[in-house]
């Protein structure tokens, strides 16, 4: 397998995966971001195009923001449509994953997918890919898996290809994941294959709306709540925050509604690093996550004190003591990062 961009040996591979494959399964990972759903389904239309039997299941629900993109009613839930889901799984023989790089990040479908004789095709741009794949498509420069999957459909056929039903899952990956093409991450390249997006059919304003304007009054006032408690440590340039559930319980809690809520520690003048602590009562976790700007890689904080990962600049990690135990655990680790903070 190949820890690149796309060979030539790789195409002729996937070509020949392809042609001879009669279940295709495509999997997102656990709790899946716009980028996540949008590769999907954009894979998914594209191979159902080509006239593939396809199938995208996911490890479970995903917020009310996602679930208006075309294919999105197809869609399988591992949790809550498990028989149908597991049936999908074991009866595949080409699973594509997409947007992660271990089957850790699937939550329960891990034991499926390990146990599973599908050749596997992974197409994602997170760090450190590991290698259950026969062609490992992983680039962590990339803006997006969306954006991969544009160059997946690109190098397999041709951007002619590409109609309206994809190119609007491809554009709301892309513009979820470069938090609206802001992050580094974005490429001129980028912008280049969102103008063909929109050429082929993507209604940006629309697109626009859908995600991030249908939001709900209580999910204004949680984000009130997080800006309240957000605690700013001058010294170490980092800003962090917290929900716990009876916060969230008493503003009518639905998946997705801390969504981008990290972020706006990052909009204080001088603030490197962003975190947010959520309190997760059923399963026993608090889930965190990192945000930074500059060199300061939450990837590797995560990785190395949170059981996470992600990218440089985004990740997240998760842990199981208390939340005022996890905040002090996290206070006591910034002195040592003191300097990587400062530059
Ligand atoms: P978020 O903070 O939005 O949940 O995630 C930010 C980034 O970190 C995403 O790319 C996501 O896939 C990754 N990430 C979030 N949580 C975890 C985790 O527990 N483990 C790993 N390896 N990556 C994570
Ligand atoms: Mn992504």
């Amino acid at each position: 397998c190949i820890f690149a961009p796309m060979n030539v040996e790789d195409i002729s591979t996937v070509r020949s995966l392809l042609s001879k494959a009669q279940n295709i399964v495509v999997v997102p990972h656990k709790n899946p971001d716009g980028d996540a759903i949008g590769s999907c389904l954009g894979l998914y239309h594209f191979l159902k195009q080509k006239g593939l039997q396809v199938q995208v299941v996911a490890p479970n629900d995903y917020p009310r923001f996602l679930k208006w993109m075309p294919g999105n009613d197809t869609i399988l839930n591992f949790e809550k449509e498990n028989s149908q889901a597991v049936e999908a799984l074991q009866k595949a023989d080409l699973i594509f994953t997409l947007d992660f790089n271990h089957f850790s990040r699937t939550g329960q479908m891990e034991n499926i997918l390990k146990v599973s004789k599908a050749d596997f095709i992974m197409i994602d741009h997170h760090q450190e890919p590991s290698g259950y794949a026969r062609v490992t498509y992983s680039d962590v420069s990339m803006s997006s898996t969306c954006e991969m999957v544009y160059n997946f459909i690109e190098k397999i056929d041709h951007t002619a290809a590409i109609t309206k039903d994809m190119a609007t899952c491809l554009y709301t990956g892309i513009m979820t994941d470069t938090g609206s093409f802001k992050f580094s991450s974005t490429t001129s390249r980028t912008h280049r294959v969102v103008a063909d997006l929109i050429d082929k059919g993507a209604d940006n304003m629309l697109i626009h709306q859908k995600v991030f304007d249908t939001n709900s009054a209580s999910r204004l006032h949680l984000l009130g709540v997080a800006l309240k408690n957000m605690v700013i440590l001058e010294e170490f340039h980092t800003a962090y925050t917290t929900l716990s559930q009876n916060e969230l319980d008493a503003h009518d809690y639905k998946k997705g509604d801390t969504e981008g809520f990290v972020n706006y520690g990052l909009t204080i003048e001088g603030i490197k690093f962003a975190v947010i602590f959520i309190e997760n009562r059923e399963e026993e976790i608090i889930k965190i996550s990192f945000r930074s700007v500059g060199s300061f890689s939450v990837n590797e904080f995560a990785r190395t004190h949170f059981g996470g990962g992600g990218h440089t600049n985004a990740a997240g990690g998760k842990s199981e003591l208390s939340m005022d135990e996890t905040v002090s655990r996290f206070m006591a680790l910034l002195p040592k990062y003191k300097k990587q903070l400062a530059v």
